[in-house]
């Protein structure tokens, strides 16, 4: 009687436990008055680092979690909506000024690249030293989190929508450029992007759609998915610091692959990375 008791006992517990494993831990960042998560998922198997910023770019994730459920690892996202909405750049308050950052620009050790990519929203603050190491905080916290990971796949998606005239208020429109895929490391018009100067190869299969690629620091990685006839980009060894998390891989020696597919296509998204890691 005890002893099935006890056999009934441990299968709960153990079952709790897988359960449990399934669920994320979550580490509260304070930056200026607000209070942001970083949700990690850990499961053994493979020493990949899943690494999901945007929050609004929720197919990534998706796909992300799919795969790390198959070949295990770690997963970390982003939490900083609380109203019901998700989106891609994180504001705070301080001092009654409310500010914004993308959280893939804020991997630098350069405090002029990072101040440059703090935009204050509305208020009479300013991006002062203060409000720069409330930034910083963030980014040395997600980055704690995967620095002793020696692969990162980060997950994100694009909008791929062509140049267009937008509409500003009642009476102007304003023109758009075409949103960021695979021909924005082109060089186009005798015209460098950023994009462009950081990258060192390129390969595109005419029948993927431009929204579907990867961006990788590594020859061997931009060489396995040529051979897969994929999509892919090899960031150069000097690329322009622009904070994202790609160029502060490279300059600590982490391999580091971008997955990039079209808002809400997870299941392209799942077959892209079944791809990269088969
Ligand atoms: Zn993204």
């Amino acid at each position: 009687m005890w002893k099935s008791f006890f056999l009934v006992f441990s299968f709960i517990f153990v079952y709790s436990c897988h359960l449990f494993s399934q669920s994320p831990v979550r580490i509260p960042v304070t930056v200026g008055e607000n209070t942001f998560y970083i949700e990690t998922y850990e499961k053994t198997g493979e020493g990949i680092a899943y690494v999901h910023v945007h929050e609004n770019e929720t197919a990534s994730l998706a796909a992300g979690k799919h795969i790390w459920n198959q070949f295990g690892g770690k997963l970390i996202t982003l939490v900083h909506s609380f109203d019901g909405t998700k989106n891609r750049n994180v504001t705070f308050t301080w001092k009654k000024t409310v500010y914004k950052f993308d959280p893939n620009r804020i991997y630098t050790p350069d405090r002029t690249v990072l101040k440059n990519n703090i935009s204050v929203v509305k208020g009479r603050g300013e991006v002062d030293e203060f409000i720069i190491s409330e930034v910083e905080k963030l980014a040395k916290a997600i980055w704690s989190e995967i620095d002793d990971f020696s692969y990162i796949i980060a997950l994100h998606n694009n909008k791929n929508e062509p140049g267009m005239l937008v509409r500003k208020g009642w009476f102007s429109k304003k023109y758009e450029p075409e949103s960021f895929s695979i021909i924005s490391y082109i060089k186009k018009n005798d015209e460098s992007s950023d994009s462009n100067l950081s990258c060192e190869d390129i390969y595109i299969n005419p029948r993927i759609n431009n929204s579907e690629f990867f961006i990788v620091t590594e020859r061997r990685d931009f060489s396995l998915l040529y051979r897969k006839r994929y999509t892919v980009v090899l960031q150069n060894n000097q690329p322009v610091d622009d904070g994202s998390l790609s160029v502060f891989a490279l300059k600590n020696g982490i391999r580091y692959v971008n997955s990039e597919a079209k808002m809400g296509r997870v299941k392209e998204q799942i077959e892209m990375l079944t791809l990269l890691l088969e």
